[in-house]
């Protein structure tokens, strides 16, 4: 069990601006999010288009917004928890909640910062029943580390870019069947070129207009069987199934834990963006008050008040001092930027 002195569901932006806000005020804390990088949305879903409404950056893109946030809170003492999602919240003492994740990780804290976002991200899955008991074993939805991928018999599905990248990246050190449900693929023009330069040359097998049909039975993934529309049906010898179709936002746990919600978003006060439990608050685009705008400069605002009610929880015996990041010297000590 890991004890801190916040837990902050979420690392969008206004996840990561929240390890700011506490590790100035000297607070630990402990970052879970269900995605396997940092960044939320930005990172997602457009990390290459500019945003024009950070205060004081005229222009920058979703990654750099992401990279600098991440710059910013190096100093701090922070652990990130990634592909992990928050299942459950449980009162523990007046004081002291816990949080448990889908990997039965457990973690308590007075305080709980919900920057859930839209809910959590998850892959679109394939639409097989069967295929659920090989997940995570010989069935995946992302790439984490590409070294388990060598010398294996491999079907990618999918037709966007993510299918035809790593098709071409795997086909390094493995054998690749690509299949799509359609004759055309989305992905750049280039890469597609150079996967059928691959056919040709017998290295990669691309198989279109398919979908998955049926799996082995048993224990072990060996063989897949593909039906095309006018039912042709094809086996092929699998090891690994990659399905790539992108990603859907679902509310998830978040609305099984009791707290007061209003259209898939968690009522807060605007005085510490705290919910109806004492010590839980909702930050960005989750929380729902009076004349709430999802915007990223909006959840920069609700966590730097939301971390003085967390000081105040974790420290009881403490008295909040306002300070400015320009002239306090502790504040300055604890980024780093002049010695104890
Ligand atoms: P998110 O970025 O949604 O991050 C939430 C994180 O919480 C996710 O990573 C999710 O996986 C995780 N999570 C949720 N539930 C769980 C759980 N149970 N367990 C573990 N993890 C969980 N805003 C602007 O200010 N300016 C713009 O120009 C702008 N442009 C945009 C363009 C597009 C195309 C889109 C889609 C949005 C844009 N936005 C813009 C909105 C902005 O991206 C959001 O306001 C911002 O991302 C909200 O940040 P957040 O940290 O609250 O949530």
């Amino acid at each position: 069990m890991i004890k801190t002195d916040v837990i902050i569901i979420g690392a969008g932006p206004v996840g990561l601006f929240a390890i700011h806000q506490l590790g100035i005020k000297g607070l630990s804390c402990e970052v879970i999010d269900n995605l396997d990088k940092a960044g939320g949305q930005c990172i997602e879903l457009y990390p290459d288009k500019p945003i024009y409404d950070i205060p004081a950056v005229p222009e920058c893109s979703g990654e750099t917004l992401t990279k600098n946030l991440i710059k910013q809170i190096k100093p701090f003492k922070s652990n990130f928890h990634l592909n992990e999602r928050v299942q459950e919240i449980k009162k523990k003492s007046e004081n002291e909640w816990e949080v448990v994740t889908n990997k039965n990780k457990n973690f308590r804290a007075p305080s709980i910062i919900i920057a859930g976002g839209v809910g959590s991200f998850e892959p679109r899955k394939l639409n097989l029943k069967d295929l659920e008991k090989f997940e995570e074993k010989s069935v995946f939805y992302s790439v984490r580390d590409k070294n388990k991928f060598k010398n294996k018999k491999i079907s990618i599905f999918g037709g966007g870019d993510s299918a035809l990248d790593w098709s071409l990246e795997l086909s390094k050190n493995s054998k690749i069947t690509l299949i799509h449900r359609r004759n055309e693929f989305r992905g750049a023009p280039h890469t597609i070129s150079e996967l059928k330069e691959l056919e040709k040359k017998g290295k990669i097998s691309i198989k279109t207009p398919f979908q998955i049909n049926k799996v082995n039975e048993g224990e072990k993934l060996e063989s897949i069987s593909i039906i095309s529309d006018d039912g042709k049906v094809e086996q092929i010898q699998t090891d690994v199934i990659l399905g790539f179709f992108g990603l859907i936002m679902k509310l998830g746990p978040i609305a099984e834990w009791g707290l007061n919600m209003s259209s898939k978003t968690i009522d807060v006060n605007t005085y510490n963006f705290e919910t109806n439990k004492k010590g839980i608050f909702a930050v960005g685009d989750i929380c729902n008050y009076p004349g709430k705008l999802k915007l990223i400069l909006s959840g920069f605002h609700e966590v730097a008040l939301a971390s003085v009610e967390c000081f105040k929880r974790a420290r009881p015996n403490e008295k909040y001092r306002f300070q400015f990041t320009t002239s306090s010297k502790e504040i300055q000590e604890r980024l780093g930027v002049i010695k104890k």
